[in-house]
């Protein structure tokens, strides 16, 4: 056996009742809980890279989101409420490492009031837990912090991806999900209700081949709309327009200063959270995501970010070495608008094609909200159960 061709051909009987584009965090959330909701479905998955998982799933802040910053009602808001449950529950049930080491959002003087907003806006969200602390237990809590006022999060926690993206590609193979890895979608089309011919690239084939899936859904992330476009029999004109919006990383090196992930209050703009001190499951603390608007996907950090990340972490952490802080990595947001723009899930309601599906715009909080957007996304999948 050569390539992704005859695998496919001769492991599964075609034509697919589920066709997925894209093996991030999404892709293999969505072969997991499809492929366990209807055990007979053929699913596949199709990853252009030589793995899954290695763009913004692989890039990001690794935190569990409690829900906080999002418009009340929003998708955002509701699944990140339902993700954060969710995926608490997974990770204990399946061992994968991740701690519920809450937060503090921290104000400087003459920000007070926006901890007070941000408090209702939770509350409005479903989030109850969020509690104001005291300047006496913050400082206790966080020695090396420098804050007026501060709002505790405990729902807020920290998770390894690689360790919950591998569980989950695990969990949808062993129900018979196939992951082709090395495998792009050039084209698709809509051929009629619930038919569609995908045109798939393979490293190692000659020429690309085509494939016949009852179901499409496109979560390609950062080419969500590209992949998008290359469908054809679906009214273009229902893209959105998708912003790269790239978010560099600097870790510190040594000793965290901090036990508890900590965030200045979110950017007024609505651009981003503010440049935030999160750790990883082996304690080491970083810095980041800033805020870039690019036209490509370059994953470099450059070096003379250092300063203005200084600048930015001082606020709350006056002691900051800045030596220490060491270049690490970037990750690039599919941004549809300001950093509180709703996710967007385009079924055949707004397309008018039955079995297609289209995510846009998943970034923050993505990771965590992806258990709750996969039964979303199944739940809006049910007239087109396989027989
Ligand atoms: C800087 C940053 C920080 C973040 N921090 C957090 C956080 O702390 N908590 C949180 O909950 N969320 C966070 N997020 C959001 C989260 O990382 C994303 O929402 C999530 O990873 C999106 O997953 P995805 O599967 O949609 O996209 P991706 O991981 O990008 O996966 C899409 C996949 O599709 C593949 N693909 C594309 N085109 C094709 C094609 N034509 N054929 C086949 N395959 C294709 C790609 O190779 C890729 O593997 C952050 C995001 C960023 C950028």
């Amino acid at each position: 056996m050569t390539g992704v061709q005859p695998l496919i051909n001769s492991v599964v009987r075609q034509p697919f009742d589920i066709c997925i584009v894209g093996a991030g965090i999404m892709g293999l959330a969505l072969a997991r809980h499809l492929s366990a909701h209807w055990p007979k479905a053929s699913v596949l998955v199709l990853e252009q890279n030589a793995g899954t998982g290695q763009e913004t799933s692989s890039r990001n802040s690794e935190v569990i989101h409690a829900g906080l910053y999002y418009p009340p009602g929003s998708l955002k808001a509701r699944l990140c409420v339902r993700g954060n449950a969710l995926l608490y529950d997974y990770c204990a049930r399946h061992d994968i490492p991740h701690q519920r080491i809450g937060k503090l959002i921290v104000a400087q003087p003459g920000e007070e009031a926006a901890l007070d907003q941000l408090q209702t806006s939770a509350q409005a969200c479903g989030v109850e837990s969020l509690t104001p602390m005291s300047h006496q237990d913050m400082t206790r809590l966080e020695p090396h912090l420098q804050a007026s006022a501060a709002l505790w999060s405990p729902d807020t926690g920290i998770i390894d991806s690689h360790a919950l993206m591998h569980r989950l590609q695990h969990e949808a193979e062993l129900n018979g999900a196939l992951v082709a890895t090395n495998s792009r979608l050039l084209r698709a089309d809509c051929q009629g209700p619930g038919i569609f011919d995908v045109d798939v690239e393979a490293t190692g084939e000659e020429a690309p081949f085509r494939l016949r899936s009852r179901m499409l859904i496109n979560c390609a992330g950062l080419s969500a709309n590209q992949v998008a476009a290359s469908i054809g029999g679906i009214d273009q004109s229902l893209i959105p327009a998708l912003h790269l919006v790239k978010g560099h990383y600097f870790a510190l090196s040594g000793r965290s200063p901090f036990r508890h992930l900590i965030y200045p209050v979110p950017d007024s703009r609505h651009r981003g959270l503010g440049i935030h001190a999160t750790l990883d499951m082996a304690g080491q603390c970083r810095f980041g995501p800033d805020i870039e608007p690019v036209s490509s996907v370059d994953y470099r950090v450059d070096e003379s970010r250092r300063a203005t990340f200084a600048e930015a972490i001082r606020t709350y952490y006056p002691a900051l070495d800045e030596t220490r802080l060491q270049t690490a990595y970037a990750g690039i947001r599919p941004r549809l608008g300001s950093a509180y723009a709703d996710f967007m899930i385009q079924d055949e309601y707004v397309h008018g094609c039955p079995g297609l599906i289209q995510l846009f715009g998943i970034e923050s909080p993505g990771l965590t909200a992806s258990l709750a957007l996969a039964e979303l996304v199944t739940l809006k999948l049910q007239d087109q159960a396989p027989l």
